[in-house]
């Protein structure tokens, strides 16, 4: 689903990816651990063209990201194609970027009512399903200030999953929540992963990634330092840096 080969960005003179190479298969949930400043989150970034990578090749699903190939030549996508490869991934941030003026339900129904032009009368009744995958069909009528982190956060998962997205990408969605609040935003993500969703999570919860996680990936400086499954990266990392970053949040 998602294939890096020898990804590289770089912003100005400083490099920040220094060669990604990974793979994601489609269902799988791969988890993304690593030190702060490691690049963890302009890799994703660079997936949901956030970001344009510097060099190397990342695709989704088959499409180079950004960039259409042809005749062994590479040329850069239009805004509106690239907006349309944005549509088939979800996001979801540390902050949970509501808007503000709206309550749950017309957040979770702007994307495909905005970008698809689709009824409002489908959209509603799709965002209050999501609604209440998450939980929080109760919750429907409430702006984001009426809502608890948790609550904004699993609203910010439903908004994602309206547009129907082939990749979900999680980016620390439950670092900036108080602890009691984390458990039911990482039950969403379980059921998400049980529903067959492709998920790249880049997470402190390392009890999520040993029990959710089939593939673990450490990055440390740009590269990735070591992979693998996760039971066996968490239990016997076999490098020096994995073993000392494992060292200060295990
Ligand atoms: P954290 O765990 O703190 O979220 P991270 O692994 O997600 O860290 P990134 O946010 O990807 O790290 O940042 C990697 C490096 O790239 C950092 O040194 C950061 O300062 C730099 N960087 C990120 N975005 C930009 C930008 N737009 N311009 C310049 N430098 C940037
Ligand atoms: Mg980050």
């Amino acid at each position: 689903m998602v294939k890096a080969e020898n990804v590289h960005k770089s912003f100005g003179s400083v490099e920040v990816l220094k060669g990604i190479d990974l793979e994601v298969a489609p269902r799988e949930v791969f988890c993304l651990i690593g030190p702060s400043g490691s690049g963890k989150s302009t890799f994703l970034r660079c997936i949901n063209h956030l970001e344009q990578v510097s060099g190397g090749r990342l695709s989704v699903d088959g499409q180079l990201v950004g960039y259409r190939e042809k005749n062994g030549k590479l040329y850069e996508l239009k805004d509106s194609e690239v907006a349309l490869q944005r549509r088939d991934i979800g996001m979801v941030f540390q902050r949970f970027n509501l808007f503000p003026h709206m309550t749950a339900l017309e957040n979770v129904m702007e994307a495909p009512v905005q970008v698809k032009r689709e009824s409002k009368a489908v959209a509603r009744e799709r965002a209050q399903r999501l609604l209440d995958r998450v939980g929080l069909a109760d919750k429907a009528g409430n702006y984001p200030s009426q809502l608890s982190g948790g609550q904004q956060q699993r609203v910010a998962i439903a908004r994602a999953l309206a547009m129907e997205p082939k990749l979900m990408l999680f980016d620390e969605p439950t670092s900036a929540l108080d602890p009691e609040l984390v458990g039911d935003v990482l039950d969403v993500m379980r059921g998400l992963a049980e529903d067959g969703m492709t998920m790249i999570v880049v997470t402190h919860e390392m009890g999520f990634a040993r029990e959710v996680g089939d593939s673990l990936v450490f990055m440390d400086e740009g590269v990735v330092v070591e992979a693998g499954n996760p039971r066996d990266v968490l239990t016997n990392p076999q490098h020096e840096r994995t073993q000392s970053f494992l060292s200060k949040v295990l």
